[in-house]
This record gives C-alpha cells, sequence and structure tokens, in this order.
C-alpha cells in the first residue's frame, strides 16, 4: 500500500481502479519552409476546420449536459481569434520561414506557460490548459490525424497530467468516480467539472506511472491518493464511503426545504459565484440567490477594460437566470492577490494593504462609473443588490452614493430602465467593524467578508501558507467583531450577511444564528449542508 497526498479540490470519497490518462505523442517536428505566404494559408485553413469542430462540440455538449459545460468551446473559438496569438504565429511562419504546427506549438506553449506563471492569479493559471488544447487541435488538424478521446469502460479513478477542458467534457461521466490530477488549479476546469459532478478531486498529486489498473482510494477530504490498498484500509473507507452516500442523499432531499430553525427563525441561504457559469450550481444546489457575485472575473479574463455592454450583458444573464431571486454584485475588487495589467498598478509593498478594491474605483471613477452603469442597466431584467468591497469610512459610502446617484441620473436622461436596487457594503475592515454603527445609517445591508476580516483582524496575510496553523477565523477577535456588526447593523434596520468561507462553517452556524445574522451566502455545493445545519438548530434552548 502506498500513499500521495496533495489539495482537495472538492470533498468525498471514490474507490476503484487507477486509470491513468495518456495523450498522444504530440511531438512535432521543425521544418523551413519555401512558401511561407502558402504555410499561412494552410494554418488559416486549420484553423477554420478547428473552429468548425469546436462549432460541433459546442453544439453536442450543450444538447447533452448544458450550456455552461459547452462554454469552453465557445472561449476555445475566441482564443483562435486572438490577435496577440495569430500575430505570433504569422511572425513566426513568415519571418522566420517556419512551419505551421511547429509555430502553433511553439507559440502555444509560450502562451500557456506565461499563463501558468501567473501565480496570483488562478484563474488565468486554469487558462493556460485551455491555450494548449485549442494549439494542440490546430496541431493536429495540420498533422491530418484524427480526433481522439479518452474513454474507459468500467467507472475508473482518472490520473493525468492535467486535463484539457476539450477532453475533460468528452469523457464518459458515468464512468469517472474521482480525478487526480498532477497540475492544475483550484480553478482549473478538472475541479470546476469535479465540483459541478459532485465527485472528489485532487490536484497536485505526483502519482507514480505504474499507477495504472491499480486498484486505489481518494480520500477527497485528507488529499489523499491510496494506491493498492490494504484490506483494513479498504474497509475502513468502504464504510466511510457508505455514510458519505447517505449524507449525500439526506442532503438531496433538503431541495426545496425552508432554511428555519426548529424554533422557527428563517433565514436567507444563498450562493456565492465568481462567473457566469457558476449560476447553474447555484440553481442545482437550490440557493435562494446570489449573496455575493465576485464581479472580478470580467476584468481578470480580460486583456482590456471590460465595456459597458460586456459588463451589461454578463449582469443581465445572471440576474434573468435567477428569475427575480436577489443577485448581490460586489463591484471590482482587485489588487492585493488578484493583480489585472492593463490596470497599470505599481508594485507595492504590501499590497493586501494597498491600492485595491474600493480605493481603485473611487480614484478611477470612469472604470468605476462603467459598472455601475452596467449594473443598473441589468437591474431591470431581474432583482439586483450592489455591494462595495473593503470600506473603511461613512466618507467613502457617501462619496460612492453620490456616484450612484450621478450614474442613475444619466442612464435616466439617455432612457434606460433600472430596477430597485438594494446598496450595501462588504464588513471586512476592523475599521467598518467599529463603525458600523454609524455606515448602517447609510446602507441597506452588510454583507461580513470573514475571508478578509480575519487577515485584518488578526494581521495574518491570508495568501500566507506559513501562517496557515494560527490563521484562526474562529479566533474570538473575529466572533465578537462579527457579532458587533450584526448587532450594530440592526439598530438601524440594516440586515446582516455573512459571505466569506466562515459561512460554510457548521460548526458555527448555530452561533451566527444566535448572533442574529440574516443570511448566509456559501459556495454552491455547500448550500444543502449549511441548510442541514439551520434546520437541526433550536433557538429556544
Ligand atoms: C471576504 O473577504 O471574505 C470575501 C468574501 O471576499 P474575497 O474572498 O473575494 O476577498
Ligand atoms: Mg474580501
Amino acid at each position: 500500500m502506498t500513499e500521495f497526498t496533495g489539495k482537495a479540490v472538492f470533498g468525498g470519497i471514490a474507490i476503484g481502479l487507477a486509470s491513468v490518462y495518456r495523450k498522444k505523442d504530440s511531438s512535432v517536428e521543425k521544418r523551413t519552409v519555401e512558401d511561407p505566404g502558402k504555410e499561412w494559408e494552410r494554418f488559416e485553413e486549420a484553423v477554420e476546420t478547428a473552429k468548425e469542430e469546436l462549432q460541433a462540440l459546442y453544439d453536442k455538449v450543450a444538447e447533452e449536459v448544458d450550456e455552461e459545460s459547452a462554454m469552453v468551446f465557445e472561449v476555445h473559438q475566441m482564443m483562435l481569434e486572438d490577435d496577440d496569438y495569430l500575430e505570433s504565429i504569422e511572425d513566426m511562419i513568415k519571418e522566420e520561414n517556419l512551419n505551421a504546427e511547429y509555430a502553433v506549438s511553439t507559440i502555444g506553449d509560450n502562451f500557456a506557460e506565461m499563463f501558468s506563471e501567473m501565480k496570483d492569479d488562478e484563474y488565468m493559471q486554469g487558462r493556460a490548459a485551455d491555450i494548449k488544447d485549442v494549439s494542440s487541435r490546430v496541431v493536429r488538424i495540420l498533422s491530418g490525424a484524427a480526433d481522439e478521446t479518452a474513454k474507459s469502460d468500467v467507472p475508473m479513478i482518472l490520473l493525468a497530467d492535467d486535463l484539457a477542458p476539450s477532453e475533460t467534457v468528452q469523457l464518459d461521466k458515468s464512468k469517472i468516480l474521482s480525478f487526480v490530477t498532477r497540475f492544475g488549479s483550484t480553478n482549473s476546469h478538472t475541479s470546476i467539472l469535479a465540483r459541478t459532478m459532485n465527485i472528489p478531486a485532487l490536484i497536485r498529486v505526483d502519482f507514480p506511472e505504474d499507477a495504472d489498473m491499480k486498484e486505489a482510494i481518494v480520500d477527497g477530504f485528507a488529499g489523499k491518493l491510496i494506491l493498492e490498498p490494504d484490506e483494513k484500509t479498504l474497509e475502513h473507507y468502504r464504510e466511510l464511503y457508505k455514510k458519505e452516500q447517505e449524507k449525500r442523499e439526506l442532503l438531496e432531499k433538503l431541495k426545496g426545504k425552508e432554511n428555519k430553525t426548529i424554533d422557527g427563525r428563517e433565514i436567507r441561504l444563498f450562493a456565492n459565484i465568481g462567473s457566469v457559469s457558476d449560476v447553474s450550481d447555484v440553481l442545482n444546489n437550490d440557493a435562494g440567490g446570489i449573496g455575493l457575485f465576485r464581479s472580478e472575473f470580467l476584468y481578470l479574463e480580460s486583456s482590456d477594460y471590460p465595456t459597458e455592454e460586456e459588463q451589461f450583458k454578463a449582469y443581465k444573464t445572471v440576474a434573468e437566470k435567477l428569475e427575480g431571486r436577489e443577485v448581490i454584485i460586489r463591484t471590482l475588487d482587485i489588487g492585493a492577490d488578484k493583480s489585472c495589467d492593463y490596470f497599470g498598478i505599481e508594485k507595492e509593498e504590501n499590497p493586501a494593504l494597498g491600492y485595491r478594491a474600493i480605493r481603485i474605483c473611487l480614484d478611477r471613477t470612469d472604470v468605476f462609473k462603467t459598472q455601475l452603469r452596467a449594473i443598473y442597466r441589468a437591474s431591470h431584467y431581474g432583482c439586483i443588490g450592489i455591494m462595495f468591497p473593503m470600506i473603511i469610512s461613512v466618507d467613502e459610502v457617501r462619496e460612492i452614493k453620490k456616484i450612484v446617484e450621478e450614474v442613475k441620473a444619466s442612464l435616466k436622461e439617455e432612457g434606460h430602465e433600472y430596477g430597485d436596487v438594494e446598496l450595501g457594503i462588504m464588513v471586512e475592515t476592523p475599521a467598518a467593524v467599529f463603525m458600523s454603527e454609524e455606515l448602517a445609517e447609510e446602507v441597506d445591508f452588510f454583507s461580513i467578508g470573514t475571508n478578509d476580516l480575519t487577515q485584518y483582524t488578526l494581521a495574518i496575510d491570508r495568501q500566507n501558507a506559513r501562517l496557515e496553523k494560527i490563521n484562526d477565523p474562529h479566533h474570538p477577535a473575529v466572533l465578537r467583531a462579527i457579532e458587533t456588526t450584526i448587532k450594530n447593523g440592526h439598530k438601524h434596520g440594516t440586515w446582516v450577511g455573512i459571505c466569506g468561507e466562515l459561512a460554510a462553517d457548521t460548526s458555527l452556524t448555530e452561533t451566527f444564528l444566535r448572533m442574529g445574522v440574516d443570511e448566509l451566502s456559501v459556495s454552491p455545493s455547500r448550500v444543502l449542508s449549511v441548510r442541514d445545519a439551520i434546520r437541526k438548530t433550536d433557538l429556544s434552548k
């Protein structure tokens, strides 16, 4: 029996045979060409064929799975239209007289490397697999090979270096018990898919090549892969698996049920999302709405400022899909760990304490107004709330409200319609906690961001792995800050939610309910277990 550890990206237990997924040898020959113009044409034809294949894949997956899962093929088609990518390939073919296969493969690798080096940006790291995937498609077409996808006949634990999005979506889902990859990130498509499929997944596991067809166990709670387990270990995990299944079945039964304690107190149980494609998880897990829509993705995905129209479309889509349930959009929160090159932000000594979130928006009001215009326009199509991150003072809120009024006035003048929009702030700095009584007079709601509130209260960088042991969100100072915020909010009729990771910690559900919290907003896959905890709480005792 051998054990390997990695990072769990989704919990659960899987027991079965390991299948090591090997990609075809994709080494590409480097040649000089006599007629670079003709070679470029050959490339252009291959791109057209690739786009047709991708469209067919999009249609297939949209019909057989859903549109969200198919989106990746639309992204791939867009990558094939990216000017930087195309120009780099063109230069290599036309300036260096090199063959198209080599140019595509080299440029694809360069772009992938560039993305995967964006260590502070998990989203872009995740896109490295996409650019490699789409480049190998073009190379395959150029070399005249047939399309191949991974297949297995019995349900298996899939072990791979990393899986390209087009590989994962084409896999027969009923035959996969778990994903284990050597590389990949929390935000990679394999991780996202595992969460959607509700199966355990591990990343950064250095499994041996000869694991193929060996009996295996994936422990998605402890982040472990066990090969050739002994009988005792197997027995232990069979028992755990059974319990896990029973738990899941019980949770499924909670769909459609109220988030009400035994003694009758009901709260809002909402979900957090980071992109439009997460909406299906929100709906599948029966969340009451969206308590935190991290709007950064629009900025991080793009190589330039997203336009009002692009943003409007994204917010409108989410609002419409939620069919009247509230969607709280958090305005841009970049800076610190989320960097965006085109903002031209200078490197800082202490980025977490630096130029970030609302500080950027109040400085760059052009960027802020564009986002607010898009959100207000989308509010006509559903129920939208807005919240502002990293607030530290009443003055900031007053300034924001002034800008909001300007935006509304100009939209009205232009004939745009908008709905009633609740305005709130994130309470994630100690200053906001101390000022919560005054702040409550200014806004409709508070949403406590425990991730940052813990970081700033304890003065522990949330990114610093070395301090993970003492980074304790259960610290009494953090809990007291939450209690103070709820109490002060309620003094002025301001409702108070929690949207940081702590909201999903079921060992604290009763504590939060006793503090009087009005909303818990958690990642979609945690909604039902939090509902379960709420329904088991009796506040009368
Ligand atoms: C938080 O700080 O708790 C929060 C929800 O925001 P983010 O994790 O995006 O900083
Ligand atoms: Mg935060």
